[in-house]
């Protein structure tokens, strides 16, 4: 592949709404082979896109991948001749470190282009109705970190907004108030702005300092007389939220409601009943198909954690697809039965095509996203494809949890809907009317949940 052809996009992808994606971002997520993703950008707004997802995100507590590695990675994509979207929470350069990024392109001499997204504050301000500018209030805005607290500035301006004060909101206004900011001045603190699970307090500084409640990360803190304007029934709190397990949203009035996707795909998610059978079955024929390089991980942490030795596998072809895959493959002691150079999922199935690969039990390790074009085009040729998906950690986002409290009606397309809600959750609190597709779901759901 020619190195020359790798480009790169730094993308912001706004607040949390997927909504909220510019329309030229949505365009190139479309085109780009791979997506680097934040933790700050949801698993649904980047399942919409068919590239290879890697999530990069960094929490504090656990650093999954270090900003090096990050960059490493970004142009390692780049020089295969990939092109390659660095997707970023909010804008990537308000406090995105997208500057760093660029450099590191730049010192490679990769091509890249920069596409803003609407920062946080932004989304913020308008998801809670607080303006950040106000003809004779407020007639300036500065945007500024919360951490760490030793470093915060107090800027001379009407509208102060502090990113990254999550876990010390109360600290953060102990701080202000030593630096000279009155116990009076007005605040609000936006938890999780523009998604279902929106949050705002909103009061002063001096009942901020006091208040020992947990912010939830993502939040920031707006600060000055604009938040006079705060009113409780704000447009967005307003819109009733409905959890949709399966497809469905024809039914439901486009923008008059908040849509919470619970990913149901059509596929078994995990079929650990085929990988078992075959290994019981030594006579039985396999192939494992590594698509990339995360698939190989995903399927070693399967082994790990269900003490399963590689030697049971002896009917199994390992076939990695592109260089990465395979030196992963050796890398855990591993030899590759059938080297691939595809790397797309349309390659893919072209050189298993010209193999002559049909009619085979394709058994393909991932973590929660699964390549459907790939299963769609792999079935058409015959093979029967199981996913082993397997949730590791620092490659694929697990799957979120979502927050029941937020939902007012749940709709769940299909009985297997049904069932897989259940497996992550065993009540549905009372409050929330439940809808069903059809009679035959409406059935099992009362089976499962005896409401
Ligand atoms: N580049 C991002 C900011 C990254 S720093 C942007 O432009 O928005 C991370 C901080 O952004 C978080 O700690 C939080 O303060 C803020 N943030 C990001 N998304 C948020 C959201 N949906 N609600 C509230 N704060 C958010």
């Amino acid at each position: 592949m020619n190195e020359k052809n790798g480009y790169v996009y730094l993308i912001g992808a706004g607040p949390g709404d997927p909504g909220l994606l510019t329309v030229k971002a949505e365009r190139v997520l479309h085109e780009v082979d791979v997506i680097l993703y934040d933790n700050l950008v949801s698993a649904e707004l980047v399942g919409q896109f068919d590239a290879l997802k890697i999530y990069t995100g960094k929490r504090k507590d656990k650093h999954h991948f270090e900003q090096d590695a990050i960059n490493e990675e970004i142009v390692s994509h780049a020089r295969q001749g990939r092109k390659v979207a660095r997707l970023k929470g909010g804008d990537p350069y308000v406090f995105g470190r997208g500057g760093e990024e660029i450099a590191f392109l730049r010192k490679h001499g990769i091509e890249y282009e920069i596409i803003p997204g609407i920062t946080a504050a932004h989304g913020a301000s308008a998801y809670t109705e607080i303006p950040l500018t106000i003809r004779h209030v407020s007639s300036s805005v500065a945007f500024c970190t919360g951490h760490p607290l030793d470093k915060i500035h107090v800027p001379d301006a009407d509208t102060i907004v502090y990113y990254m004060v999550a876990s010390s909101a109360s600290d953060v206004a102990k701080t202000l108030i030593k630096k000279g900011k009155e116990e009076k001045t007005k605040v609000a603190i936006v938890q999780n702005a523009t998604r279902y699970n929106q949050k705002v307090f909103a009061g002063t500084l001096g009942e901020l300092k006091n208040r020992d409640k947990k912010v939830v990360s993502p939040a920031l803190l707006i600060l000055g007389e604009n938040i006079t304007e705060f009113i409780e029934d704000y447009w967005f709190g307003k819109k009733k939220r409905v959890l949709m397990a399966g497809e469905g949203e024809d039914r439901y009035e486009k923008g008059e409601y908040v849509i919470v996707r619970y990913p149901c795909n059509n596929f078994r998610d995990i079929d650990r009943g085929i990988i078992r059978q075959r290994i019981d079955d030594p006579a039985a024929e396999m192939m494992l198909l590594f698509p990339d390089k995360y698939a190989v991980r995903c399927f070693c942490t399967y082994l790990s954690e269900n003490s399963i030795d590689i030697r049971d596998f002896n009917n199994a072809a390992l076939c990695p697809a592109g260089t990465d895959a395979s030196a992963e493959l050796l890398k855990h002691g591993m030899l590759p039965d059938l080297c691939l150079d595809a790397c797309t999922s349309e390659d893919i199935v072209r050189e298993m095509m010209e193999l002559g690969i049909t009619g085979e039990t394709v058994v393909i390790p991932c973590s929660g996203f699964i390549n459907e074009d790939l299963v769609n085009k792999l079935t058409a040729l015959k093979n029967s494809v199981a996913l082993l998906d397997v949730p590791v950690e620092g490659t694929f986002e697990k799957g979120e949890k979502i927050d029941l409290d937020f939902i007012d009606e749940i709709f769940f397309a299909s009985p297997a809907c049904a069932e897989k809600f259940r497996r992550h959750y065993k009540t549905i609190p009372e409050k929330i009317t439940v809808t069903t597709a059809d009679t035959k779901t409406r059935a099992v759901y009362k089976k499962l949940f005896n409401p």
